[in-house]
């Protein structure tokens, strides 16, 4: 072998040698690490495991009251309805404000599916509207446009941890005499800041709002869980309703319902998890600012933008580039161990569960090319410094 040749050099082996065994020896980088924050409040969780263990209540035991008491204070929202999981939220909160079938109901196509589906499974109308290509959130211009008089609720997503544009939003809803379901799911913890002044929570802004606990979330539990939130009191009382078999009380059935709980060992972590949300938010913020200045001068990447109007909670750190340069991208980070995802490949109007409704039709380009531009890096609270140097590295070696 050539003497001079580069690898041949003892400076380049022992650099080679020293980046492998940084390799070896950093932990596998994962799109989220559940376990490394577990283990951060292993003592709190396990405490309270046991102690639901200990009292054998596991449905509707005083976590689950506790629970909703702490994130209706920590939201500054009158109500909160916990339920099973984020897709119920959805689902209740459109039953109980009283949507019936053929209702035109206006949502994002360029979502995760659950927002969409139960509009259609309550016999529904989904009206699939344009997204800002900035904020990835349903475009008010574009739900303006498309609202007929059969029109009854509009369903904004907060898509990544950045908030829709409320007010707007809210003004077309007033007008037009409809409801706004917030889809909170990826958002739990924005603050939104109004025109005028003063501030909010997502999911406290329309009439009612959804979230998650699925475990990658913002705040997510140890299986599955979700919660309603409202201000109306007449609401609140129908949602718990819905979410109870209907039940005014025991064994009184007053309205078709379901039946979506809460499990008191879910509530129980996410006490103890709520206390850490905002630190975790912040984690994720800064964590989102390192990625922003590695991608800082290249024109032909876009980073997150962040809305003047509220603050972003990035569940997701979701880049746009040239479909041919993403997909590219995603195998060199591949070759690095570094995972990624694209969140959303196919949007609903896409969905051939959605061609039933016509939905094929539906001209949407700017969803369509931004599922082709779109590509989200690892996000979570616990990314270590080695991890996060290695990302960099991947980052400067590919453009
Ligand atoms: C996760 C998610 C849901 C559904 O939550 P599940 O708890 O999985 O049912 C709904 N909407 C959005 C935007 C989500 O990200």
């Amino acid at each position: 072998m050539d003497e001079f040749s580069p690898i041949n050099s003892r400076k380049t082996k022992l650099k080679l040698y020293f980046c492998f065994t940084k390799v070896f020896s950093m932990k596998k980088i994962q799109m989220v690490d559940l376990m490394a924050q577990y283990e951060k409040i292993k003592p709190a969780i396990d405490e309270a495991l046991h102690s639901v263990i200990d009292k054998t209540q596991f449905i509707n035991g005083p976590e689950v009251g506790a629970f909703q008491s702490e994130l209706a204070s920590y939201l500054d929202v009158k109500h909160v309805i916990p339920c099973a999981n984020g897709t119920d939220a959805l689902q209740i909160a459109m039953m109980a404000v009283g949507l019936k079938p053929g209702d035109e109901v206006i949502t994002p196509s360029f979502t995760y599916i659950a927002t969409t589906e139960v509009i259609a499974l309550l016999g529904l109308k989904p009206v699939f509207v344009e997204v800002d290509p900035l904020t990835f959130c349903i475009d008010p211009n574009a739900v303006e446009a498309a609202i007929t008089s059969k029109t009854r609720a509009i369903v904004p997503v907060h898509l990544y941890g950045q908030a829709a544009h409320m007010e707007p939003l809210m003004a077309l809803a007033e007008k037009h005499n409809l409801f706004v379901i917030e889809d909170n799911a990826q958002a739990i913890g924005c603050t939104y800041y109004f025109e005028k002044g003063g501030h909010s929570k997502t999911g406290t802004i329309g009439h009612v709002g959804c979230t998650s606990f699925f475990p990658s979330k913002n705040l997510g539990c140890f299986g599955d869980g979700g919660a309603i939130f409202t201000n109306d009191d007449a609401l609140a009382n129908t949602i718990r309703m819905v979410a109870n078999h209907g039940q005014s009380k025991r064994y009184y059935h007053d309205l078709v319902g379901c039946n979506s709980r809460l499990d008191s060992i879910q509530a129980a972590i996410l006490r103890v998890k709520l206390r850490q949300l905002d630190i975790y938010n912040e984690a994720r913020k800064t964590l989102a600012e390192q990625y922003d200045q590695a991608f800082s001068n290249l024109p032909e990447v876009r980073t997150p933008f962040r809305a003047s109007y509220s603050d972003h909670v990035f569940h997701q750190y979701t880049l746009q580039m040239d479909a041919e340069r993403r997909d590219a991208f995603q195998a060199h980070l591949e070759a690095w161990e570094i995972p990624s995802m694209i969140y959303y490949p196919v949007p609903a109007h896409r969905q051939k569960m959605f061609q039933a409704f016509g939905s094929s039709s539906t001209s949407l380009p700017i969803t369509d090319i931004l599922t082709g531009k779109v590509i989200s890096l690892p996000m979570h609270t616990e990314m270590q410094p080695d991890q996060l140097s290695h990302i960099l590295s991947a980052i400067e070696a590919f453009f």
